[in-house]
């Protein structure tokens, strides 16, 4: 059995290696290839905890496991990360574990990898203005993978809690970009893309905020209750996601679906646009959606390809198992 440790993730993967593995598996996903199974999530009563399991089988890459892993809102005060995540891969051919590797890096960049997927695939060609709404933890890997994507000139950026909002500026520098810190107003005038990544449980971002030819990618909700943006965005616009299932019940779709205003048939699998089954931006001026509500496939398949470069590296610990 292989180990890749925690410490040991960022000198492995890159984010460019991330993208292309979730843009393969949302592509398999819509060719029917590979299969998430259904979540579990749970508050356990001890630590005010949220614990559960997200797997899935990509038989186009033989990779099968599960990411396990929560929330503990105490760890902050124990210099550990909030969000603890751990990847366990087995062996397709005989159900024996072979890979054990740190999730929590991962989980970010798999993130990040899904709205700049999206952002390649829906954004329009000539975006060249982003507007971040968030300016937690996820913000920053956001920024990063989405400046990939288009030739951006410049951030602007909005935050419920305003002393958050260095996180932003700081990213903007480290990718030699100006940031603005702006009204919810300003941000959806001028951008082309926003990529919403916070806890929200209201919409921050209303209907009147965003002008045609926006792309929004919107990443915060993965839970049942949360939200982001105003339902009326989301009947206005072309809606995409990566597993529909997800997004009427736990992505930011649930609270349209409820409202009637979108059906789950007006939703469509980002991986058929990759594959082309299904058409992406089909005007400049469409308004067009992406929610993303992080499917255990992306973990699989960024922790399966950290494995592989671990391999090739030398840094894999290999125990008897
Ligand atoms: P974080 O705790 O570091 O930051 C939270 C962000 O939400 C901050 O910008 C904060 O100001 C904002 N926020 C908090 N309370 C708010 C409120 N009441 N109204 C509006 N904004 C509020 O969290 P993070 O690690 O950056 O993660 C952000 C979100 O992304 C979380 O909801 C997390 O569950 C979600 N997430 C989604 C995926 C996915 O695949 N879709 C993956 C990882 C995390």
């Amino acid at each position: 059995m292989i180990i890749v440790p925690e410490k040991e993730i960022a000198g492995l993967i890159s984010a460019e290696e991330c993208f292309d593995a979730v843009e393969a598996v949302f592509a398999a996903m819509a060719r029917g290839e590979a299969t998430n199974f259904p979540v579990i999530r749970e508050a356990i009563g001890h630590a005010d905890a949220l614990y559960g399991f997200k797997s899935g089988f990509d038989r186009a890459g033989l990779v099968l496991g599960l990411k396990s892993g929560g929330y503990w809102p105490g760890n902050a005060e124990k210099g550990l990360t909030n969000h603890q995540s751990t990847v366990v891969l087995f062996d397709a051919d005989t159900g024996r574990a072979h890979a054990l590797v740190g999730g929590n890096l991962l989980t970010a960049l798999r993130t990040a990898a899904a709205s700049a997927v999206s952002i390649k695939h829906l954004a329009r060609e000539d975006a060249k203005v982003l507007g971040m709404v968030g300016a937690g933890h996820q913000s920053a890997f956001q920024m990063r993978a989405a400046v990939a994507q288009r030739d951006f000139e410049r951030v602007v950026g909005w935050n419920y809690h305003p002393e958050m909002l260095p996180r932003l500026a700081e990213t903007a520098e480290e990718l030699g970009l100006p940031f603005e810190a702006v009204s919810l107003e300003e941000l959806g005038a001028q951008a082309d893309v926003i990529v919403t990544i916070t806890s929200s449980f209201e919409a921050q971002l209303k209907d009147g905020h965003i002008r045609p030819g926006t792309h929004l990618a919107c990443m915060g909700t993965d839970t049942k209750g949360k939200q982001e943006v105003d339902p009326a965005i989301l009947a206005r616009a072309r809606v995409f996601t990566d597993e529909v299932a997800q997004s009427v019940s736990i992505g930011e779709a649930q609270h349209a679906v409820a409202a009637g205003l979108i059906a789950e048939g007006d939703i469509t699998q980002i991986g058929a646009v990759i594959e082309g089954m299904a058409p992406g931006r089909t005007s400049v001026d469409a308004i067009t959606l992406f929610d993303g509500t992080g499917v255990g496939l992306q973990d699989l398949a960024v922790a399966s390809r950290a494995v592989d470069l671990a391999r090739a590296k030398g840094v894999a610990v290999e125990i008897d198992f």
